[in-house]
């Protein structure tokens, strides 16, 4: 490799870095994942014309037919599909590391048929060859099932079944000795094979287990491994971009399950293993027949017109019906009416983690009224209305004491402490937990049912009138 190729190679790292640290705040974030854009466009330009694998003219036809590609992607995706094309993307990932790995082994067995082998591969390549074929394969096949799941392609209740987690590790353990088997006598090449098809099985059957609602934390998880899969590929090919990309992705992966998993207060084992998230189904499980204080939005708007501050909890409800818009036109209003208004966002409200900045930011909400639930939790109680968008676990108060609900010892936003409490949403079904809200039933708290976007619209309706 050239000086000119290596130094490409450091602004491409530098690139990564960068932009994952501008990621960290909804300000920067757009700039971030330009420059990660960048660094990745630096590195691909870079690999292929140092390497003389293609020559310019395929270079930019690839960029032309992936960017459109990628734009028809972004143009299309409705945001709340966000979670589940994140997760295809990551197993495009895992997959390419395993064929380019396998592409490496072919090359360097010295027979392309594979029938002897004349190589000569050192012991960490002939490992990293066997990581990257098992995680990559893994990665892949998980990835699918976790977003066919989100996607509702296929049911999102956990199938569980005896034995689980014994049979996962016995096929672990399988692909682990065939791949000693591999390392000891590289010829082997039918070992790889199987070691791809028990991952595959691997993938099928560590996921199918899972709830649908957790989806969000797996494909997290398939994220690291998908940059663990591209760093070992990394390893066998001797390509530094690629060892530091794909361990920048396998880190912040990991720590992005690890923020998850906190935040429902839930532990990784509990999410892989506990089989949690029923699919709901409303017509089956009556909500409870209790009484729930019922407001219209005219009632609604004279409310919010003679509060002082206003806190508005967003939750997946926004998302599903796109309320973003109406909801900062309301901001807009109460804000020139002189009223204190902000945004408290649970750290895992809606389905993916930053779910509500993206919408918000989509509908130029600003930055600074967007507050995280450590901010504003203990303004709630000097606060005269919280009013609650399609967000239902978040500020269930059962979380503090319910010792049997699954939400028990998540944190949620505190709007009970609120004077009053509105609620928008269509029905007194439960949320993504299936556990039944004791807030509905509080006696400072008015339900206003009906989609979100055509409440908030009506609202401002009456407030501009
Ligand atoms: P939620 O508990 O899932 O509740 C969302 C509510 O929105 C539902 O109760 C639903 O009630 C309402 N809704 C749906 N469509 C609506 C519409 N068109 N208009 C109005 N309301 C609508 O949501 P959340 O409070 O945001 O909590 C998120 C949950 O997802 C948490 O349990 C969290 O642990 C879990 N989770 C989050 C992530 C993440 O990364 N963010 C990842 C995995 C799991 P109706 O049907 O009655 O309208």
């Amino acid at each position: 490799m050239n000086v000119i190729s290596a130094l490409s190679y450091l602004v491409a790292s530098v690139c990564f870095i960068v932009g994952l640290k501008m990621l960290s705040s909804p300000k920067t974030a757009r700039r971030g994942n330009g420059f990660a854009s960048l660094g990745m466009l630096i590195a691909i330009v870079v690999t292929l014309t140092d390497q003389k694998i293609l020559d310019f003219t395929f270079v930019l036809g690839g960029l032309l037919v992936g960017s459109a590609i990628g734009m028809w992607f972004a143009l299309r995706i409705k945001m709340t599909a966000m979670p589940q094309l994140v997760g295809v993307l990551n197993g495009f990932g895992g997959g390419a590391s395993a064929l380019v790995a396998f592409a490496e082994y072919m090359r360097i067995s010295g027979d392309a048929d594979l029938t002897v082998w004349t190589g000569d591969a050192r012991l960490d390549v002939l490992i990293t060859l066997v990581l990257s074929v098992l995680i990559g394969t893994l990665t892949i096949v998980g990835s699918m099932i976790a977003s066919a799941k989100l996607h509702g392609i296929m049911r999102g209740a956990p199938i569980l079944y005896p034995l689980q987690k014994q049979i996962n590790a016995v096929i672990l353990l399988g692909a682990i000795v065939l791949g000693v088997f591999f390392v000891l006598d590289p010829s082997l090449w039918y070992a790889l094979i199987i070691i791809a098809g028990l991952a595959a099985i691997l993938g099928v059957t560590s996921v199918i287990p899972i709830g649908g609602a957790d989806m969000p934390v797996v494909i997290s998880l398939m994220n690291s491994y998908s940059g663990l899969a591209g760093a070992m590929t990394g390893f066998v090919l001797s390509n530094n971009v690629l060892i530091i990309s794909g361990t920048l992705v396998g880190a912040s992966g990991l720590i992005l399950t690890n923020i998850m998993c906190k935040a429902m207060n839930r532990s990784l084992a509990n999410v892989l293993f506990a089989g949690v998230g029923v699919d709901y189904d409303p017509s089956s499980q009556p909500a409870e027949q209790r009484s729930v204080i019922r407001y219209t939005p005219q009632d609604a708007a004279t409310i919010l017109e003679s509060a002082q501050s206003v806190v508005i909890v967003p939750g997946y409800g926004l998302a599903v019906a796109q309320a973003q818009h109406a909801l900062q036109e309301l901001v807009n209003i109460l804000t020139q009416r002189g009223m204190q208004v902000r945004y408290a966002i649970h750290p895992v409200a809606g389905r993916m983690p930053g779910h509500m900045n993206v919408l918000l930011a989509e509908a130029n909400a600003p930055y600074d009224i967007l507050l995280e639930m450590d901010q504003i939790n203990d303004d709630f109680q000097n606060t005269d209305v919280a009013l609650v968008i399609g967000a239902n676990d978040v500020v269930n108060p059962s979380a503090r004491h319910k010792k049997d609900s699954p939400l028990y010892g998540m944190p949620i936003l505190n709007v009970d402490y609120a004077r009053t409490v509105m609620v928008c949403k269509r029905s007194l079904n439960p949320g993504f937990a299936g556990e039944d809200n004791e807030l509905f039933y509080n006696d400072k708290t008015m339900m206003v049912f009906g989609d979100a976007k055509d409440t908030v619209t009506k609202i401002v309706q009456l407030m501009k009138n």
